[in-house]
């Protein structure tokens, strides 16, 4: 695996798990993020952990995983630091509400929310600009698999929301959108295949640095398959949704990954 990895210049890297809570808690579901890190405290597994609640919640949640292995992030930001927005939440008021990451092109805000690359790649530029850590969301419809274009629509999502965004504290999630809530998840050869073509747009845009860039796979990650699909070569780590709301199957979850 270390081989495999190593042959498209990039290092085997400690998993990253995140969590994504979409538009889901409220203030009684800290005791979820309190009970994570307790856990995590009691026995050390070797990953780094990211809860991502609703925008409401970032700064009680920064408070409730503060010294703890768990980071808070947001899920979107505006591209613009401040200004006429209604609405809207910029990357600098993250960071200062206590989140050290953000999430930037979700396929639920694509399709909601009508963004597009240039809009994706200026929101994780903005990201960067405020000193957070990024993970890039990338995905393929069904009806774009079925064409045979699941690659060439991951790579051409890359190509347009990488623009002017930096390796450093950068993370990708190959979340393809049919997977996303539903239960069904690609074979282990499709994710491998997709995270290896992934890995090879990278080391093409960013050369040695593409080393630092993890990979994440998302897309109805829980416990029963995560050892199966964390374990798969140029997995990084995954995105979570709805088995990240509850500790217990976060937990679950981190259990299964690999250690590295
Ligand atoms: P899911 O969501 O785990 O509920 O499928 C993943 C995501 O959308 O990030």
């Amino acid at each position: 695996m270390a081989g495999q990895d190593e042959e498209i210049g990039h290092k085997l890297m400690r998993m990253l798990l995140a969590g994504n809570w979409k538009m889901n808690g409220l203030k009684t579901s800290l005791s979820e993020i309190r009970a994570l890190s307790r856990a995590l405290a009691d026995g050390p597994i070797a990953a780094e952990f990211l809860i991502c609640p609703p925008a409401t919640l970032v700064a009680e949640a920064a408070k409730a995983a503060a010294g703890t292995a768990v980071a808070i992030g947001g899920q979107d930001c505006h591209p613009e630091a401040a200004g006429a927005f209604t609405g809207d939440i910029s990357a600098e008021m993250l960071r200062d509400a206590g989140a050290t990451w953000v999430i930037a092109g979700h396929s639920e805000r694509r399709q909601y929310h009508g963004e597009t690359d240039a809009l994706i790649a200026a929101k994780a530029k903005a990201g960067q600009r405020a000193g957070l850590s990024v993970i890039l969301c990338v995905g393929e419809s069904e009806a774009e698999r079925d064409a045979g274009r699941a690659i060439s629509t991951v790579t051409g999502q890359l190509a347009g929301c990488l623009a002017g965004a930096s390796p450093g504290g950068l993370t990708i999630a190959y979340e393809p959108v049919w997977a996303i809530g539903t239960g069904r998840t690609p074979s282990g050869t499709e994710i491998e295949e997709m995270h290896r073509a992934v890995k090879d747009h990278l080391k093409e845009r960013f050369d040695t640095e593409a080393k630092g860039v993890r990979v994440l796979y998302g897309g109805s990650v829980k416990p029963a398959n995560a050892a199966e699909i964390l374990a798969l070569p140029h997995v990084d780590g995954a995105l979570i949704g709805g088995a990240s709301l509850k500790a217990a199957d976060f937990l679950a979850i981190a259990r299964a990954a690999p250690r590295r």
